[in-house]
C-alpha cells in the first residue's frame, strides 16, 4: 500500500545502484524530446559530468495539439540507450499506452506515467505488472489523494517501486504554466513512505524560475528532480521555453548541493 500506516519506513527505490528514497537528492535530466543521436548523447554526457544520477527523455509525446511533433517513437528509445550506453546513466522515458508497456520495457530502466494519464488506470495496472520503478506524475487537477490512489494501482499488481512526481497543478494563475504545490512534499511524506520527485520545469513553463523552485524543492523535502535540459533551447522541438542550457544546469547543481547540505 501507498500508506505509511502499515509500512512506516520510507521506500528506497535501487535503480541499478542509484538510490531514489535515501539520502542522496536524485536529478533525473535531459530533453523533453528525443530529437537525434548527437544531441541527446551530447547532453547525457554533459548532465551527467554536472552530477545527474538518471537520463530523461521522451519517446512517445502526448502533445496538447495532435498535429504537434509526437516523438521517434521506438528509434527515440534506440538513442536513449546509445545516451546510457555513453554514459551509464540510468533511463527514464514516458510510455503512454499499454500496447507499448513491452516495448518500452525493453529499453528504459524508469517507466513515467505523464499527468494526463494518471488516472489511465489500464495503463496504471499494466505498468504494475512488471517489475520496473514507475515515476507518477500528479495529474493536472489531481487532489493528492487521487494521486495516491493511482499509485495504489500499480502497488496492487504487485509492483511497489513507485515514485510520485509533483509536476505542477492547475490553478487559476497564469503567470506560470502550471503552480507547483511544494507543500504536497510534506504531506505525502506524512501519509506515504512512497519517494516524491519534484518537476520544476513542467511547474514553471519557464526556463528563470526552474533554478528557485528545484531548490524550494530541495528545501522542503523532495528526494529528488526532474529537469528540462537542452543544448539549444530555441531550436527545441518540444518544451524548449522551460529547458535549462547545460551551463544553467551545471550551475544549479552546485547550488543545490549548497542547499542539501544546509537542510
Ligand atoms: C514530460 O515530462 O515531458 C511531460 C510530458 O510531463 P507531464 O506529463 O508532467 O506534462
Ligand atoms: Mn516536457
Amino acid at each position: 500500500f501507498a500508506s505509511s500506516e502499515l509500512q512506516h519506513t520510507p521506500t528506497i527505490i535501487d535503480v541499478g545502484g542509484v538510490q531514489i528514497g535515501g539520502k542522496e537528492i536524485v536529478v533525473m535530466a535531459g530533453p523533453c524530446a528525443i530529437e537525434n543521436e548527437k544531441d541527446f548523447v551530447d547532453t547525457a554526457i554533459s548532465v551527467k559530468k554536472s552530477g545527474a544520477k538518471i537520463l530523461r527523455g521522451g519517446a512517445f509525446k502526448p502533445r496538447s495539439s495532435p498535429y504537434a511533433f509526437q516523438g521517434l517513437e521506438e528509434d527515440g528509445l534506440k538513442i536513449m540507450v546509445a545516451g546510457r550506453e555513453a554514459t551509464g546513466l540510468k533511463l527514464v522515458t514516458e510510455v503512454v499506452d499499454t500496447r507499448d508497456v513491452e516495448l518500452v520495457n525493453k529499453y528504459t530502466d524508469i517507466f513515467q506515467i505523464g499527468a494526463r494519464n494518471m488516472q489511465n488506470f489500464r495503463l496504471l495496472s499494466e505498468v504494475g505488472m512488471t517489475r520496473k520503478p514507475v515515476l507518477l506524475k500528479r495529474g493536472l487537477s489531481a487532489t493528492i489523494e487521487e494521486w495516491l490512489m493511482a499509485a495504489e494501482y500499480i502497488i496492487a499488481e504487485g509492483n511497489h517501486e513507485v515514485i510520485l512526481c509533483e509536476r505542477g497543478i492547475r490553478t487559476f494563475e497564469t503567470m506560470t504554466r502550471n503552480t507547483l504545490d511544494l507543500s504536497a512534499i510534506p504531506a505525502i511524506k506524512d501519509v506515504s513512505h512512497l519517494p516524491v520527485v519534484v518537476d520544476p520545469s513542467h511547474a514553471t513553463g519557464n526556463w528563470k524560475y526552474v533554478p528557485a523552485l528545484a531548490k524550494g524543492a530541495v528545501a522542503t523535502g523532495a528526494d529528488g528532480l526532474i529537469i528540462e535540459v537542452h543544448p539549444n533551447p530555441p531550436s527545441a522541438l518540444c518544451d524548449g521555453p522551460q529547458s535549462l542550457r547545460p551551463e544553467r544546469f551545471e550551475s544549479l547543481m552546485d547550488e543545490l548541493r549548497l542547499v542539501a547540505q544546509a537542510i
